[in-house]
């Protein structure tokens, strides 16, 4: 007999890195999952574990087609997530972004859904306050090469909120900063896995420009404990909402820690800092303390220390 609390869940890009955690977390609560990806930076390997599960099914399929299913929750995560991968079929990851967003949105309004969406502490650009709070409106440029996924998150939020006035869809935004940990693809050109995998492969240490810029890194753990905490907070609590770790490090000091970490024999190379890359980043959580009990409990240290443990299993 199915369970008066279990849910039929639908996670768009659940292949992918954050999608696969969420996927396990919410098959450990019992819930029905269905898992929607195009594996454009997902794989079948990310969910290998999943699909025997009688609750767990998979669908292929893009996002930028509509799709008709009936579920009760939607996370709405597809899309490329790293530069590189947005930045490969910009016009691509704008429909994801957009049309994506139509169609979960729509989906969510026929069979009355509450969704989610990753947004993204890229709508804050290249921020001029800091910390970053929800109330701060961003500084994107709207044409450059980062505005494909910028823009395209910004406009999807705008989608939600419409949504949301005028036909009273039950939304919940999720403005989430640098995650990071393991499933992690090792080619997928962030920092901390391209700062891990060349520091194991005793390869050049890669940092754009002075590495003065800094991040914020969350543990992926703490951030997936994050976008259930919103999605099942009441239902005013719409967000956005910051999700993050607001330990905030520099690029030259993050390659110092992983050369130290790892006992690395590689060295730092200073390579040109790619166009609208961010100066400073760090996100103002009181909201998500306020809102929904939430902070991470998974400092950089211990964070790292298994994401650098799952790049030496899998890179043997
Ligand atoms: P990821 O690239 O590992 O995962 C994205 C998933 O979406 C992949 O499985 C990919 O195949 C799938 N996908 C892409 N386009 C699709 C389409 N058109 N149709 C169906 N599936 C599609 O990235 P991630 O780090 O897991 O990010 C997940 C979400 O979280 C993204 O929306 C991203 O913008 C957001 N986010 C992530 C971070 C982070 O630091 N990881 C930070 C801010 C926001
Ligand atoms: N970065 C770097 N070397 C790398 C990859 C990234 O110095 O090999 C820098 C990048 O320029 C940026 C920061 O690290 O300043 C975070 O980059 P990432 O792509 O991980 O995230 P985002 O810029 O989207 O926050």
């Amino acid at each position: 007999m199915k369970r008066f609390s279990r849910k039929r869940i639908l996670v768009t890009g659940g292949a992918g890195f954050l999608g696969s955690h969420l996927c396990d977390r919410l098959i450990q609560e019992d819930h029905e999952v269905l898992c929607m990806d195009n594996f454009f930076t997902g794989s079948k390997e990310n969910i290998t574990r999943l699909l025997p599960h009688p609750n767990f099914e998979l669908v292929r399929h893009d996002l930028v087609q509509p799709i008709f299913l009936e579920v009760d929750e939607i996370y709405n995560l597809a899309c490329p997530a790293s530069p590189i991968h947005y930045q490969y079929n910009p016009v691509k990851t704008i429909k994801t972004c957009i049309l994506g967003a139509i169609h979960m949105l729509g989906l969510a309004k026929r069979v009355k859904a509450k969704i989610l969406q990753a947004s993204t502490s890229e709508v804050y650009g290249d921020p001029d306050i800091h910390p970053q709070n929800e109330a701060y409106w961003g500084r994107v440029n709207p044409i450059g090469i980062r505005s494909c996924y910028d823009e395209g998150k910004r406009c999807a939020e705008t989608l939600f909120f419409d949504y949301h006035r005028q036909n009273r869809v039950n939304i919940r935004v999720a403005r989430i900063f640098n995650t990071y940990g393991p499933r992690m693809h090792p080619n997928d050109g962030r920092v901390v896995s391209n700062f891990i995998v060349q520091a194991l492969q005793g390869k050049d240490i890669t940092i754009y420009g002075d590495g003065r810029q800094t991040r914020s890194f969350c543990y992926v753990d703490d951030l997936v404990d994050g976008l259930i905490r919103l999605m099942n907070a009441p239902d005013e609590v719409t967000g956005p909402v910051n999700l993050g770790n607001p330990e905030e490090w520099t690029i030259r000091d993050l390659a110092e820690k992983i050369i130290a970490m790892t006992a690395s024999s590689a060295s730092i190379v200073f390579l040109p800092m790619p166009q609208d890359d961010p100066r400073q980043r760090k996100p103002d959580i009181t909201q998500a303390e306020r809102l929904l009990g939430w902070k991470p409990s998974t400092g950089v240290q211990e964070g790292l220390q298994r994401t650098i443990d799952y790049f030496r299993s899998v890179m043997g």
